[in-house]
């Protein structure tokens, strides 16, 4: 960005025009694509939003015209590229109504905003015997840290529950505020269940026995308007990527009471005012908490994100948010089998929900709305203790952004229900089968002679099956066709770690042939039955040595798993396939 276009933009937004999402839609790029054949519905909101093209030219244009260093030299250059840098923390600043630019610090984005308070406030006031406050639905970014501090310190973390509509139990908020309280860390909307939970009051409460609240704002700014000093809190935190902004970046407001007792947390570069060999002076706020070179280029396409939000009115994002909303909660109420985490009275654009009947895992139904074009995300969001306060090892998410349209959400609806519809007609034919077999353990017979020989006719059918979409809907047939483990087999000892969903695998020596190994496998998503289908086609009842020989990852690659299955699953198989392979050479040696 040129220095005049910099300045231009102190100019205020301009006034905002008629919300409409149809409209946002072509500010932002990357929406306007296909994905598996589909028009891309992005519901995964809350994990990280779109850029506007408005943001992305930002960050080109900085590099382009007016990058150098900032703060630390006379030329041009870095004149501009500091002047653009404390330009974007004067946008924050009003972003949040932060009192001054002293209390704006920017940060890599919320995790390193509450690290900086843990370690910085938390090490310097945390003391034996105190106590830190967070609540059942946090993140593992405002959980860890804290727990970290207490350990150290020897302090307590208290936590609030919540009911089962996923809202705080205030009344047991205020019985836990006590003098040991050092801080309350608490998130000001749930990524999980969309909760909003009451700061104002929360604040006040703990205000009134002289504790200080810090506010996880990551899942807030993209949905509402923030006002610090309204709330009242000592801290809050946000990230640019959950606002339309670049990722890396993102802001920690902090009263200058307590940012100015507070002890830095990095050191080096910009914080320093003076460095000799016996004792070193740290420069004033906001710097002494923003050590080395920062990230420029990113917090100008922060500020850029932060304009844009304003120039649409974060009030009617809100209110357009809220109709998307409403329309999927009464469109997953009407699908018989679902059941949606998080009810409270008040939520932002999050809904999280699981399918009980027929039971299904977050991950197929991810990876069905995938393959419909639909970005979903699966499983715990970073929050295993409210998943365990569920009593479900994950969920899937909808999160909604501003220019996601009611249209859209139907499509959402349609498919959903399509799937469940789906998977109910396979759980009833599977009931069938399985109780044709019940009573007797089978274990399967690999398709070739040896590994090689049932790879080729596996890689047939694959290479016959153009298209991923039918590749996938194959390995679902084979897992649906697959042996059934009975239940005593599901044991500690056969479950596969490192999985993103549960696995089990029964490995044995084939009775009668010693030389050889067969398994069982089962899984509670389909996608991972189908794969250990595919691996017992190829190994179930082969000699050892040769299951122990056989190049997996090229055979992978040869029906292209490697670039079609995601990360997660790839680790999955790996893991699956290491545990064949490690008791087939074990067997081969004996
Ligand atoms: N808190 C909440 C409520 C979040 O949703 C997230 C991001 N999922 C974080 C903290 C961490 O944010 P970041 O990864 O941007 O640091």
């Amino acid at each position: 960005m040129s220095i005049t276009t910099s300045l231009e933009l102190l100019k205020p937004p301009a006034p905002p025009k008629p919300f409409e999402p149809m409209r946002q839609r072509l500010d932002f790029p990357i929406l306007h694509q296909l994905v598996n054949g589909k028009p891309l519905v992005y519901f995964d909101n809350a994990a990280s939003t779109q850029k506007p093209q408005c943001v992305i030219d930002a960050i080109r244009e900085y590099y382009e015209n007016d990058h150098s260093n900032v703060h630390r030299a006379v030329h041009t250059l870095s004149e501009r590229a500091t002047k653009a840098y404390e330009l974007a923390r004067l946008k924050a600043q009003k972003f949040l109504n932060a009192n001054c630019l002293r209390e704006v610090i920017f940060t890599k984005g919320t995790t390193e905003a509450i690290n900086l308070v843990a370690h910085s406030f938390g090490q310097s006031q945390v003391l034996p015997g105190d106590e830190v406050v967070i609540s059942a639905m946090e993140h593992h970014a405002n959980i860890v840290p804290w727990q970290l501090v207490c350990q150290e310190k020897n302090a307590t973390l208290r936590v609030i529950p919540i009911n089962d509509q996923g809202e705080l139990l205030l009344d047991e908020y205020e019985k836990l505020l006590n003098v040991r309280t050092k801080l309350v860390a608490i998130t000001h909307v749930s990524n999980a269940l969309g909760t909003v939970n009451p700061i104002k009051t929360m604040v006040r409460l703990a205000h009134q026995k002289g504790i200080p609240v810090f506010v996880d704002g990551a899942q807030a700014t993209p949905h509402m308007k923030v006002d610090v000093r309204d709330l009242d809190c000592d801290f809050y935190s946000l990230s640019s990527h959950k606002i339309y902004g670049p990722t890396g970046m993102g802001v920690l407001y902090g009263k200058a009471r307590h940012l100015e007792l507070m002890p830095p947390y990095q050191t080096g570069g910009d914080m320093i005012s003076y460095v000799s060999f016996e004792k070193t002076t740290w420069n004033e706020l906001p710097y002494k908490f923003e050590a080395g070179t920062p990230n420029m280029a990113d917090a100008v396409g922060m500020g850029v994100a932060m304009d844009y939000l304003e120039s649409q009115g974060r009030d009617k994002i809100g209110e357009h948010e809220k109709q998307l909303l409403d329309r999927a909660t009464e469109g997953l109420r009407s699908i018989s089998g679902v059941r949606i985490l998080g009810t409270a009275k008040e939520k932002a654009g999050v809904l999280s929900f699981v399918v009980d009947e027929p039971a299904m895992a977050a991950v197929d139904v991810g990876t069905k709305l995938d393959l419909a074009g639909i970005a979903v995300r699966t499983g715990h969001h970073c929050c295993q203790p409210l998943m365990a306060r569920f009593n479900v090892p994950g969920s899937i998410r909808a999160s909604f952004g501003l220019y996601n349209t009611l249209d859209e959400v139907d499509q959402f609806v349609n498919t959903l229900e399509k799937i469940v519809g789906e998977g109910r007609s396979r759980a009833m034919a599977q009931g069938v089968e399985l109780t044709t077999l019940n009573g007797h353990v089978t274990y399967p017979t690999a398709s070739g002679e040896n590994p090689e020989a049932a790879a080729d006719e596996v890689a047939e059918v694959f290479e016959f099956l153009e298209e991923w979409t039918d590749r996938y809907q194959h390995i679902i047939e084979m897992g649906s066709k697959s042996l059934p483990m009975p239940e005593y087999l599901k044991s500690e000892s056969n479950r596969v770690l490192g999985c993103q969903s549960t696995v089990f695998l029964d490995l044995r020596a084939k009775p009668g042939s010693p030389e050889r190994i067969e398994f069982l496998a089962d899984s509670d998503a389909e996608v991972v039955r189908g794969l250990t289908a595919l691996l017992q086609t190829l190994f179930s009842g082969q000699l050892a040595r040769q299951v122990r020989d056989f190049d997996v990852e090229g055979f992978f690659r040869r029906i292209g798993l490697d670039k079609n299955l995601s990360m997660g699953r790839r680790n999955g198989l790996s893991e699956m396939t290491k545990r064949i392979q490690t008791f087939a050479a074990k067997i081969a040696n004996v």
